[in-house]
């Protein structure tokens, strides 16, 4: 057993502390608006008032929230209390240059820190299903592979420098933003060609072509229903890290520029809480 703290419980830092408690971690939440804390009360979990009193004796402290930003400016509330010996898990997706700022804002106050962020989404993050992406020492592996285990169906230790899993994460979430839009497209080209889109994916289904990803988006996009797995402003956020990664890289942006596009249009036509299967309303559909 883990005392774990995690701070942050929206959609993802709640499905994760939900996972530690059924295999019997020791959790403690935090969320700055507290109404998303609360009920984790009820499954076990230790609710705090203060990010501080949330890692007080914790073994480990995952932070799962928006960006960069509040990931530090929760972690200079919490850096004096910091328990000796924990390690931090940083999952959220902050990109090359925020997990650059991580590391920097760890090596000054001698923090052991794990660059961690996460592949799935809601219903993964609920059912302990998660993929682990990890960077940093491999002498912290220990320490935190019980948690991992328990929120994650598989941990890929991607290498020992700090920042190479973030960058694995927008390589993948690159290709996810690729593949929504590119469901929306063909949804939005067969509806406006007069065509039911269902049988869009009818076409595809079970070929080389298909997959289950395009079956549940393409599948909320005709339903309508876009409860939020991972919202449209979420997934803006996540494409200006890869654009800066590209340039940083010096690869083509042509495509990730035009996905960005659609995705602003789909937040400024009200769609920005909304799952990124909204963007459909983009394509003109
Ligand atoms: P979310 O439901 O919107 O939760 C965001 C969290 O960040 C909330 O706890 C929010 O607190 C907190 N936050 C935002 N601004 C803050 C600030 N200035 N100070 C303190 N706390 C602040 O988002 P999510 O989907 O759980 O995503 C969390 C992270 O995981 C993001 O980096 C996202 O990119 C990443 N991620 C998401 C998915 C997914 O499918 N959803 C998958 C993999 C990774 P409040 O509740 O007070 O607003």
């Amino acid at each position: 057993m883990t005392s774990v703290a995690v701070l942050g419980t929206g959609i993802m830092g709640a499905g994760m502390t939900r996972s530690l408690l059924r295999e019997g971690h020791d959790v403690a939440v935090w969320n700055r608006s507290p109404e998303k804390a609360e009920p984790l009360a009820d499954d076990g979990a230790t609710v705090a008032d203060s990010a501080a009193a949330a890692v007080a004796g914790a073994d480990l402290v995952v932070t799962m929230l928006f960006d960069i930003e509040p990931v530090l400016s929760v972690m200079a509330d919490v850096a004096e209390a910091w328990p000796s010996g924990a390690v931090w898990a940083q999952s959220s997706t902050v990109g090359v240059e925020g997990t650059r700022r991580v590391e920097a804002f760890a090596r000054e106050r001698g923090i052991d820190v794990l660059d961690a962020p996460v592949l799935g989404t809601k219903a993964p993050a609920e059912n302990g299903k998660l993929v682990f992406l990890v960077s940093g020492p491999a002498a912290l592996r220990e320490k935190v592979a019980g948690p991992f285990d328990a929120m994650g169906t598989r941990t890929q230790w991607v290498s020992e420098t700090l920042g190479d899993a973030s960058k694995l994460k927008l390589a993948v979430n690159a290709w996810i933003g690729a593949m929504v839009n590119g469901v929306a497209q063909s949804v939005a080209l067969a509806r406006g060609l007069g065509l039911d889109p269902q049988q869009f994916l009818d076409a595809v289904e079970g070929q080389a072509v298909d997959s289950p990803y395009l079956q549940l988006k393409g599948g909320a996009m005709l339903s309508g229903d876009f409860t939020p797995s991972f919202d449209v402003d979420g997934v803006i956020k996540d494409t200006e890290l890869i654009r800066d990664a590209m340039t940083e890289a010096g690869t083509a942006t042509t495509l990730a520029d035009a996905i960005a596009d659609r995705l602003s249009a789909a937040s400024a036509a009200g769609h920005g809480e909304d799952d990124m299967a909204a963007v459909v309303h983009a394509y003109g559909s």
